[in-house]
């Protein structure tokens, strides 16, 4: 009998096992029977935005924590999947960092070329999974949201490739339950312009807290303040965005700090992070860890050690994304065809130990792209998912968070060259603080159309 292979989440983790199997059929080689849940009605997982907060259409959590205006916070050169470059999906350079909707295009356009629709079905949301040691298979629960019906699928394999950026990490600070203005979390957060003329509280120093407290400012905030509990950001921050030590309580709309300063706010956004959550899961096959650069129990960060059926995908802190998910997503499938050979739970366990003594012992940022890097490359060496210049795309990244700390406002606007094609990104018709509109159409736009008074740049652009 054919091999069933079962795949929660179609996001950009869940379409690199789909598209892991096709490179196979492309060879010539038989692909085994695939059945990808996707509980959204699209695909893309994060990228797939919505404005919905809360639940959705069928009463589900809402996934989504992207928001408007947002774009690429790394460079595209560090994400580009080296089996379809830039150039294939354009056909012309663009700049570094778009706007979600084109790197959403982008994610789509292999996808689509492949076929691999078929394989998903939306609307679908794993509710429970189980493992029966005899037959060695999977029972997974699922619902089909559209006709309100409930069944089961068996599987040799199941590849969880559920994201853990969707289920907000949420504290409690003394006074927050009378604090009179808007309380939420990043989850929620969907675009700056309610908070035009505010003055905003961002609890966290992390991406989230940086990227919202910037798209805030740009879009007319009247002041920013982040507040860290360990480590600030630190970056260089312009004139309106600033960060205090870690918030002790509210009085009413007052925020009172660790450093005996207190300041008076219209609303508090939680930047605090996500949980990884799987309620489809029981106990013994949850993966149990946090946002880290190697979570225990996982072999290769992508084998569950207690039971080698169950496969995770993007489960870790993520530098490299789209390309990283692709080198799992094809060792994954080398060791579910068999072709890749397992050791024994032992030697799996040392292995794990010994990425996770590294990750604990890494000491700064650059530290953890160089580990991330490594981790990648050990996945690559398994494999035959297309190499490419990691060292290269390694030194991107340490550029790209030098120019973070040199100019947060302006370091969307630097461009870097492909590994996988050597192209030179383009400038973007707009400065990025200048740029107020982060859709395709806009994004595409002839710099000759676009209204002088709109763009400071295009003088220059249209010489
Ligand atoms: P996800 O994208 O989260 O996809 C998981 C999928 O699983 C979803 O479609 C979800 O609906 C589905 N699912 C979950 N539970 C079930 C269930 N029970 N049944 C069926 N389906 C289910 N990365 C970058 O490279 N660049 C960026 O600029 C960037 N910006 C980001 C901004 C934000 C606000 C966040 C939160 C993350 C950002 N990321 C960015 C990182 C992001 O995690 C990855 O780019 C990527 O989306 C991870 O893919 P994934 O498939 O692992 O998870
Ligand atoms: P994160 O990286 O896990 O950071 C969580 C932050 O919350 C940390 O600073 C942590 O501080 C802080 N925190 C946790 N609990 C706290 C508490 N009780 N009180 C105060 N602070 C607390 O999460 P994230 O920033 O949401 O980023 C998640 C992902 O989203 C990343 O992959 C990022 O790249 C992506 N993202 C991208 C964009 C974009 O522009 N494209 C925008 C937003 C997010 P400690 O250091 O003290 O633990």
């Amino acid at each position: 009998m054919k091999l069933r292979i079962g795949i929660i989440g179609a996001g950009p983790s869940g379409l690199a096992q789909l598209r892991a199997f096709d490179s196979l059929e492309t060879k010539g080689q038989e692909i085994p029977e695939i059945v990808c849940f996707e509980k959204q009605s699209d695909w893309g997982g994060l990228w797939n935005y919505t404005w919905r907060t809360g639940v959705g259409k069928y009463g589900e959590p809402i996934h989504g924590s992207m928001y408007k205006y947002l774009w690429s916070n790394g460079p595209k050169e560090c994400l580009e999947f080296s089996d379809y470059s830039f150039d294939e999906h354009f056909g012309e350079p663009i700049s570094s960092y778009p706007p979600r909707p084109v790197l959403f295009d982008y994610i789509q356009g292999r996808v689509k070329k492949s076929g691999l629709r078929k394989h998903i079905r939306f609307n679908t949301a794993a509710r429970w999974v189980s493992f029966n040691e005899e037959t060695q298979k999977f029972s997974v629960v699922v619902d089909d949201l559209v006709n309100d019906r409930t069944y089961t699928e068996i599987f040799d394999y199941l590849v969880v490739a559920s994201g853990h950026y969707s289920t907000p990490n949420m504290p409690y600070y003394k006074g927050l339950e009378d604090f009179p203005g808007i309380v939420m979390h990043a989850h929620d957060f969907r675009g700056a312009d309610p908070y035009e003329g505010k003055n905003i509280l961002l609890v966290g120093s992390s991406y989230s807290a940086e990227d919202i407290g910037v798209q805030c400012h740009k879009h007319g905030a009247n002041s920013v303040t982040l507040t860290y509990r360990t480590t600030p950001i630190g970056v260089n921050w312009p004139e309106g965005i600033k960060e205090v030590p870690l918030l002790k309580n509210f009085e009413g709309d007052v925020a009172h700090f660790s450093d005996g300063s207190k300041e008076r706010f219209d609303a508090v956004i939680m930047c605090t992070g996500y949980q990884h959550k799987f309620p489809f899961l029981p106990d013994e096959m949850r993966l149990k860890t946090h946002n880290c650069l190697f979570p225990d129990h996982v072999y290769k960060g992508i084998v569950f050690n207690d039971l080698p059926r169950l496969i995770y995908l993007g489960m870790q802190d993520q530098y490299y994304t789209f390309n990283m998910f692709d080198a799992q997503a094809w060792v994954a499938r080398d060791i579910m065809l068999g072709n890749l050979p397992l050791p024994e739970k032992e030697e799996r366990t040392k292995d794990i130990e010994k990425w996770m003594d590294k990750s604990l012992a890494l000491k700064t940022h650059d530290d953890e792209i160089d580990f991330q890097t490594d981790y990648i490359r050990d996945l690559i060496r398994m494999t035959d998912y297309p190499e490419f210049d990691l060292d290269t795309v390694a030194a991107h990244f340490k550029k790209w968070l030098k120019d973070k700390d040199e100019d947060i406002l302006g370091y969307r606007d630097q461009t870097f060259r492909s590994v996988m094609t050597g192209t030179m990104a383009d400038n973007h018709h707009t400065n990025w603080i200048d740029e107020m509109d982060d859709s395709f159409e806009r994004y595409f736009s002839d710099p000759e159309t676009i209204e002088e008074e709109e763009s400071p740049k295009k003088e220059a652009l249209v010489k």
